[in-house]
């Protein structure tokens, strides 16, 4: 019964009962004490409670001079502990993984004779299977509320998303407090109980919301970016960054009590089991996306081996959890969560390696997995005085690890577009002249068509020949031959402008396509670079080689003609038989075959 425990209050003023004998008596007893005053026999009567004073109270973590009392065991609720209770300080407020029961009691005076004070009490964790709060006013009997969080939501006294218990202490009175607090199962206990002034309390514990809400938004647009990255790029690794966000965020709902308030009230299961399954899916979601991200299969064979037993291990864990198994899954899923630091490292290595874009994912872990590791000891120990604040900053740290770690996907498709493109410029390239080559003529081919389309400008194609190259080769050497080839393409980029096409056809045979309005324009460059060549003799290991080219050309698109490469080339190829047939050293225009009956063919002959 609670009201034995009503003897512990103090002040519990009974009115005697009057009666002529017993006023004689206690007359008589008055004047021999008054005259040789009795030895008082010792009572056992109750310790005063410590005072915190709560007339001006805004918000504060009951400490001493409130006081600690560790119990072995379950101890009864009805019989309240009066002997070994110690200044509750902050060092002893984290209790780490516990199994034993602990007291914490304190009197709340309010010295406000015309004000009462209304206030939450309420525990900094979501996680507690049992806070029972005795309190009695002003000495009045004692009353019990029961918390729970393996009891459904509903039942809260409070709406919020840990048990917290609301009061008011009379004006100019007090209230005693009794507070337990204990797990069924061993798991994490701190002693951080908070006392908030009521309306502070839900001015709060709205504006936790709205932090919690900016994390679940930050968090849901990357989660959006990832499953649209994975989507657009068809690559695993986005899905595995997405698995790991939306877990992340599973995790910290359920770790605050989000989940639980809003989001399956009545699932005391998933609340109280499901919460370390939650940190084993982090843990393996984390490894999944890191075996993708740095292709830890490729570069790093045996690190790749130990991630895929980590992740058998932590599935191992889940397994047992759900058949009942509760507190190594839970050293399992600390374990878990404090491994993903040496996430770090690993990038770390992958840096050095030469991935540029580990280093953004390196810093992720660190700030993540530090914090994480933090609040792990710090919850699991209790060895620092923290109690479960690291959290706070971990959750804060995922947010940035998550921007990080975007950072560096982003990074790493730049990477790989840069390599993209690199290698497309070489296929499309000749390493001897850096010409394009004779891919390169055909997407300048497809590129042009339209051009040509649009602008109405007409494109004509030369086709360049050295002149008895075979005998430079056979007098000079080969690669006096290849220095002859380097001259001749620089002497055509020269010329032309940036827009102009200059490929290596093949062998000792160029080609340029040039978009200019009328054919005697690209004569004019043709004829330009011809008249160069013959001038500039190429000199290599001290012998001047001299050397002539002839050209050939044709209209290759116009905007009025049905686009037909083969036949350009062949017309230009033509122009270019005809050129050497003449004596080479020269410059030849294709005519179309109407004008070439009434006309010689255009030329530029050399000297
Ligand atoms: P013509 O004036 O009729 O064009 O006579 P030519 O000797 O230039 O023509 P031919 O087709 O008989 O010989 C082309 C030579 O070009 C044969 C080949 O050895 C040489 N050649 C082709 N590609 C290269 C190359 O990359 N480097 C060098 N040095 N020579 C090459
Ligand atoms: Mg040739
Ligand atoms: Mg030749």
């Amino acid at each position: 019964m609670i009201g034995s425990a009503g003897r512990l209050i103090e002040a519990g003023v009974t009115p005697a009962r009057w009666s002529a004998p017993g006023a004689a008596l206690r007359g008589f007893l008055l004047i021999v004490a008054l005259l040789h005053p009795l030895p008082v026999p010792a009572q056992d009567a109750p310790a005063p409670l410590p005072t915190i004073p709560i007339d001006d109270l805004t918000s504060r973590t009951l400490r001493a001079p409130a006081e600690l009392q560790v119990a072995p065991g379950s101890t009864a609720l009805d019989q309240l502990p009066t002997a070994d209770f110690r200044p509750l300080t902050s060092g002893q407020a984290n209790r780490g993984i516990t199994g034993q029961d602990h007291w914490v009691r304190v009197r709340l005076s309010n010295a406000n004779g015309t004000e009462p004070q209304s206030w939450v009490l309420h525990h900094e964790t979501s996680y507690l299977d049992r806070l029972t709060i005795h309190y009695a006013d002003n000495g009045g009997p004692l009353q019990r509320v029961s918390l729970s969080d393996r009891a459904p939501f509903e039942a809260r006294p409070v709406n919020y998303r840990t048990l917290a218990l609301p009061h008011t202490t009379p004006a100019g009175g007090h209230t005693d407090l009794y507070v337990h607090l204990g797990f069924d199962k061993a798991d994490s206990l701190t002693l951080n109980l908070r006392l908030t002034r009521a309306d502070l309390f839900h001015d709060a514990s709205r504006r936790e919301n709205l932090v919690y809400g900016a994390y679940f938004g930050a968090m849901g647009m990357f989660l959006l970016i990832a499953f649209i990255g994975s989507v657009i790029l068809r690559e695993s690794v986005y899905l595995h960054y997405a698995a790991f966000l939306g877990v992340s965020m599973a995790m910290w709902a359920m770790l605050n009590g989000f989940a639980y308030q809003y989001l399956w009230p009545d699932s005391v299961y998933w609340h109280n089991e499901g919460f370390h399954i939650v940190f084993l899916l982090m843990a393996i979601t984390a490894l999944q996306f890191s075996r993708g991200f740095l292709k830890t299969p490729r570069y790093f064979p045996r690190v790749n081996r130990a991630l895929v037993a980590a992740q058998w291990v932590f599935a191992a864990g889940i397994v047992l959890r759900l058949a009942g198994v509760y507190v190594p899954v839970l050293v399992l899923s600390y374990l878990g969560l404090t491994q993903l630091v040496l996430l770090s490292v690993l990038g770390l290595m992958a840096y050095r390696r030469g991935m540029r874009y580990a280093r953004w994912y390196s810093v992720a872990w660190l700030v993540y997995g530090v914090g994480l590791a933090f609040s792990v000891i710090s919850a699991g120990s209790g060895f620092l005085e923290w109690g479960m604040k690291p959290l706070d900053f971990a959750q804060a740290g995922g947010v940035l690890e998550s921007a990080c770690l975007l950072i560096a996907l982003g990074e790493r498709l730049v990477g790989w577009d840069r390599a993209r493109r690199r290698a497309i410029a070489i296929a499309n390239q000749d390493p001897l002249t850096g010409l394009g080559n004779r891919r390169a003529l055909e997407e300048a081919f497809d590129r042009l068509e339209e051009r040509v389309q649009t602008t109405g400008v007409p494109v004509f194609l030369a086709f360049i020949d050295l002149d008895h190259f075979k005998a430079i080769n056979d007098e000079h050497g080969h690669d006096a031959g290849d220095a002859v080839l380097i001259h001749l393409a620089r002497i055509l980029r020269n010329a032309c402008r940036p827009e102009d096409i200059c490929i290596r056809y093949g062998g000792e045979e160029l080609a340029l396509l040039l978009q200019v309005p009328h054919q005697e324009q690209a004569m004019e460059v043709t004829e330009r670079i011809r008249q160069r060549f013959a001038r500039e003799s190429t000199r290599f290991e001290g012998t001047e080689i001299r050397h002539t080219l002839t050209a050939g050309i044709a209209l290759a698109l116009a905007r009025d003609r049905e686009p037909d490469r083969a036949e350009a080339i062949r017309r230009a190829d033509r122009a270019l038989y005809e050129g050497k047939r003449c004596g080479r050293n020269r410059c030849t225009a294709h005519l179309p075959e109407e004008q070439a009956d009434a006309a010689p063919s255009l030329q530029g002959e050399g000297t």
